[in-house]
């Protein structure tokens, strides 16, 4: 495997990946990884492309500055797994190399941005709309692979890729959860043991209102339910939502295509998660 830290060995690299496979396969991370996205890394490599997979904390899409700070890094571990996998290419910019000095251009996503996420993390989005599009732009890759886990960034990076007429198409992949059904996230390792003893209840509650809208039942009772339970059991929601896949605008029901989507705080550690509904 090659580690590219500058942008003039990335592009010698990737030229080389091109030469050698006649196409090039992006998973974009920001390290801590773990079984979720070694499922994407696996994925790229067995479709036999040349597999490029960056590691970069990215400083634009988060809130505060101690969230960054804080935010797990495993350098060293990471180039293990990236190796282990048959990753190619591990792209390992500095924050100078993807945001210099006269950096002046951001990407402003709406539509499916809007809501959720884009409510509770202000500008989270737009950051990382931002250096999805430059990564993009560094890699040129045929295919870009993101996980399900994020299902709202998913429909946020296609509709982006849409908009802007942008190559690479977009594959995204089933979340790979704990035995508990946790869903793996480099931020787990964050949690208390109490607080992880108490985080698969996420999903669970996700199955449950899943199970009451298969039952009949119109999307408020379950939603407001599962939203009370969380809050008994320690956590702090942002939302417990049924939406449109796509769009992400709120539905009363379930419809093909619908999505409970769910986002809380355990102490300090933030935990998202969704599933199919319906
Ligand atoms: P992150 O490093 O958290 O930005 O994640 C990098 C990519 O891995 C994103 O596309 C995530 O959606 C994906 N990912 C993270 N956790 C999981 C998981 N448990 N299952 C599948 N994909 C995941």
């Amino acid at each position: 495997m090659r580690v590219a830290r500058t942008l003039p060995e990335l592009t010698q690299h990737c030229a080389a990946l091109r030469a050698a496979h006649g196409r090039i396969d992006l998973v974009p991370t920001m390290g801590a990884l773990h079984a979720g996205h070694r499922a994407l890394v696996d994925t790229a490599v067995r479709s036999g492309a040349g597999v490029v997979v960056s590691v970069f904390v990215n400083p634009s899409q988060f809130g505060s500055t101690a969230d960054f700070q804080g935010y797990p890094r495993d350098d060293a571990g990471d180039l293990a797994i990236l190796e282990d996998a048959g990753c190619h290419l591990a792209w390992v910019p500095e924050v100078a190399t993807m945001y210099p000095p006269d950096d002046a251009t951001v990407i402003e996503v709406g539509g499916p941005a809007l809501r959720w996420e884009g409510t509770h993390r202000p500008g989270h989005f737009r950051g990382m709309a931002t250096v999805v599009a430059k990564l993009f732009g560094q890699v040129r890759p045929d295919l870009a692979y993101f996980g399900e886990k994020d299902w709202q960034q998913v429909q946020v990076v296609r509709r982006m890729v849409a908009d802007l007429h942008l190559p690479p198409e977009i594959v995204a992949i089933p979340t790979v959860r704990e035995p508990d059904g946790l869903a793996l996230s480099s931020r787990n390792r964050l949690l208390t043991p109490e607080a992880r003893r108490v985080a698969p209840l996420m999903h669970g509650l996700l199955r449950e209102a899943d199970q009451a809208l298969a039952e009949g039942a119109t999307a408020s009772g379950p939603l407001a339910a599962a939203l009370e339970r969380l809050r008994e059991a320690g956590f702090s929601p942002d939302y417990f939502a049924l939406v449109d896949g796509e769009t992400l605008e709120p539905l009363e029901g379930v419809r093909p295509g619908a999505r409970l989507i769910a986002a809380a705080s355990l102490g300090t550690v933030r935990l998202i998660d969704n599933i199919a509904a319906g």
